[in-house]
């Protein structure tokens, strides 16, 4: 039996092949690498797409981060917000420009940012939140964004993983004062290697970000800024138009791939999968069940382990994303966070486990990932 990949980008290639050699073809005889309208027609319809006036392309989301952190003027001595529980990039970004990350903890069940908790962590040094729309699924942004604007705060959505995705029939990347976007390849829209943007509704913060992204010049060879060279290559851009066409109909099979995930998991005890929070479309950039062990003498992280392990050797692959949150980094240990300090980051970094989930799963491939999860739980937790 084949093995089921956590995703397969090389079926999704075949799909468009034509229209994509097409597309890079075209750049290559151009003679433009760089810039150009391959660029900017992405950047317009990655704005109309997202429903913002203004869209800056740049080199990866890490650096659509570094950026909009740069551009608000967040840096040395001042404090941001993010969630315990994503990918480092987040945080590192408000790393990387002198900044301290404020952690806190998350909701079980959207694994997104516990909203109820950002008010006891602002302080007066705190100057923006980073609010991540993570697995693919918004985020609380109606009670987000009104404890932002109560305390002056500006809200940067990190996107990465949910293009596409809304809140109450927004865009996420159009709410808050600037959407981060990665286009790396395993991203619901992944171009053919690295890519980022940022996304919007403020002319004057997109200008400053564009200088801040081609070596803070503000005209060539005069440099107003110590910025970084962040670019978006032209072969990418060109990719991004031919999968942009696209998205919503691989993002619709996500769904539907995510509800025979729903309905397969219903009768299998010991297994949470993931909810939609009320009010959010969620684009399902992973599906990620949290598993619990019935014996309560056994570690979580352990018995999880052990069934991904299982998994493999019966032909599915599964992801933990992930085993550890950030407070906890060997990074951040400086920062003085305590085990416990934030209990459901720290217990679903244990539980979670993403199943195999990309537009072209078939319900076959569903069938034999949950078959075999059954049978394994079945044998749990005598036999593992
Ligand atoms: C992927 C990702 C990033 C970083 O994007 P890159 O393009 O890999 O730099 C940032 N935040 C989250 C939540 C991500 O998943």
């Amino acid at each position: 039996m084949n093995q089921i990949p956590p995703l397969d980008l090389g079926l999704q290639y075949q799909s468009i092949a034509a229209e994509v050699e097409a597309a890079v073809r075209d750049v290559m005889a151009s003679g433009r690498y760089i810039g150009g309208t391959a660029v900017e027609a992405f950047e317009a319809q990655f704005a109309a797409y997202t429903g913002t006036s203004e869209c800056v392309a740049c080199a990866s989301g890490t650096d659509a981060l570094y950026l909009a952190l740069r551009a608000l003027n967040v840096g040395p001595g001042d404090e941001a917000i993010a969630p315990s529980f994503t990918f480092m990039a987040t945080a590192e970004a408000i790393s990387l420009v002198g900044a301290t990350p404020v952690f806190v903890d998350i909701e079980a069940d959207s694994f997104n940012l516990d909203v109820s908790q950002i008010e006891a962590a602002i302080t007066p040094k705190t100057k923006a939140i980073i609010v991540v729309h993570l697995f693919g699924q918004a985020a609380d942004m109606t009670r987000l964004m009104a404890i932002a604007d109560t305390h002056g705060l500006a809200v940067i959505e990190d996107c990465a993983q949910a293009t596409g995705a809304l809140w109450h029939s927004k865009k996420v990347g159009s709410i808050g004062k600037i959407g981060c976007f990665s286009f790396f390849p395993t991203k619901n829209l992944g171009a053919f290697g690295d890519g980022g943007a940022v996304t919007t509704n403020d002319a004057h913060l997109a200008a400053h970000i564009r200088v801040l992204k081609d070596h803070g010049a503000t005209k060539r060879y005069y440099h107003e800024f110590i910025g970084i060279n962040s670019r978006l290559d032209a072969i990418q851009a060109a990719i991004l138009q031919v999968k942009l066409r696209h998205l919503d109909d691989w993002n619709t099979n996500r769904r539907q791939v995510a509800a025979n995930y729903h309905q397969l998991l219903q009768p299998l005890a010991g297994v949470i999968p993931p909810r939609e929070t009320p009010g959010g479309v969620s684009v399902w950039n992973q599906y990620t069940i949290r598993l619990q062990c019935q014996d309560p003498n056994r570690d979580n992280g352990e018995f999880r382990d052990q069934i991904r392990h299982h998994l493999q050797a019966s032909g599915v692959s599964s992801t933990v994303y992930y085993p550890l949150p950030l407070h906890q980094q060997p990074v951040y240990r400086h920062l003085g966070y305590t085990p416990g300090s934030h209990k459901v980051a720290e217990q679903v970094a244990q539980e979670v486990l993403s199943l195999p989930m990309y537009p072209e799963i078939s319900p076959e491939q569903q069938q034999q990932v949950v078959g075999e999860l059954q049978n394994i739980l079945v044998q749990a937790p005598g036999h593992l």
